[in-house]
């Protein structure tokens, strides 16, 4: 049996990567693969809709990242395939250090001191500090977790919004619906992490933002069709957000003629908050390649139920 790699920005990095781990592997590049049926594993970011009704062994598909919204969509997706995903620590840190960096720059207010260079003015202006902030995580899975216990060990004041309650030392995990009010309303900064699903898609809406504090800043790492860009830019005008960091967005590339470029309190990121390192997730590739070729349980499955 083969191993297939689809995406479309490219499979040489990930060939070298799983060859590391295991010369012996036989893997197939689409759209160039022949004889699917020899395929029972599938690599896959980004993939062309209906595509796996063509591999009839399949037994596995793997997301090249942390993210599986994109593959649940397809409404060709195998019933009887696995679906995992990745989960890596060095994802995971990626990320924190890139929501940490946010924060300081926004409790610092680096990007005004940069306008103010362009025009050579010197002008002092006071600032936040960390204990003078909380910070909320939505989604406090592999990512979100991390990304809390680095903000603690820096000094903040996190809590952390999930599905379902969860104990970590010094950090408040809300759950559910019915605590969300609450874990809105004590958030100064507010970090979402969650996957995109049916329930968190819209989630940072109008409603919702408002029931932050006054001059609370907004950071969207999780999947940009969580936020209502529209709803944003109000609170923000009017006053009641400081600003936001968006590093995803519900069209990527963000179109030129989008109105978050031409907001001065937010900051527009490509997507890069945190990137999938083929090395050093290749070990988990392989072994669930392994796993689901012997019949063996599966790493990081994903709930197609849950979309998570
Ligand atoms: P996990 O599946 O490990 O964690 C998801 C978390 O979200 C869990 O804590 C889960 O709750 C919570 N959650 C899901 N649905 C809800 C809901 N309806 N209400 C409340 N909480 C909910 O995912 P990861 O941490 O690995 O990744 C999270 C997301 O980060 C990815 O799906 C992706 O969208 C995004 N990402 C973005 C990147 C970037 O570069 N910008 C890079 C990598 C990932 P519970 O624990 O109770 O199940």
């Amino acid at each position: 049996m083969a191993l297939v790699i689809i995406n479309p920005k490219g499979v040489e990095p990930w060939i070298s990567a799983l060859k590391e781990v295991d010369p012996d592997l036989d893997i197939r590049s689409f759209p160039n693969d022949t004889n699917r049926d020899e395929i029972s594993f599938a690599l896959t970011w980004r993939h062309p809709y209906g595509i796996f009704k063509d591999y009839p062994n399949l037994k596995c598909i793997s997301s090249m990242g942390a993210g599986v919204d994109h593959l649940l969509r397809d409404p060709d997706l195998p019933k009887q395939v696995s679906i995992v995903r990745l989960a890596d620590p060095y994802l995971a840190q990626d990320m924190a250090e890139f929501v940490l960096a946010l924060i300081m720059n926004h409790l610092r207010d680096l990007n005004a001191f940069k306008i103010k260079q362009t025009e050579s003015i010197w002008k002092p202006a006071d600032y936040l500090r960390i204990r003078d902030v909380k910070v909320g995580i939505m989604g406090m899975g592999a990512i979100g977790k991390r990304v809390a216990t680095e903000l603690q060990k820096a000094g903040f004041n996190v809590m952390g919004w999930a599905r379902t309650s969860k104990e970590i030392p010094g950090i408040t995990v809300y759950a559910g619906a019915n605590e969300f009010p609450k874990f809105l309303n004590e958030t100064d900064i507010l970090v979402s992490v969650l996957p995109l699903t049916n329930e968190t898609k819209g989630i940072l809406n109008k409603k919702n933002l408002q029931l932050l504090p006054k001059n609370a800043f907004v950071i969207n790492v999780g999947r940009g069709e969580q936020l209502i860009d529209e709803d944003l830019v109000t609170l923000i005008s009017e006053g009641h957000l400081s600003g936001a960091s968006l590093d995803v967005f519900t069209e990527e590339p963000l179109p030129k003629n989008n109105i978050l470029w031409k907001q001065p309190r937010v900051n527009v990121t490509p997507h890069i908050a945190s990137l999938t390192n083929p090395t050093s997730v290749a070990p988990q590739i392989v072994d669930n390649y392994y796993r689901a070729k012997e019949g063996k349980p599966l790493l990081n499955v994903v709930s197609r139920e849950k979309g998570y």
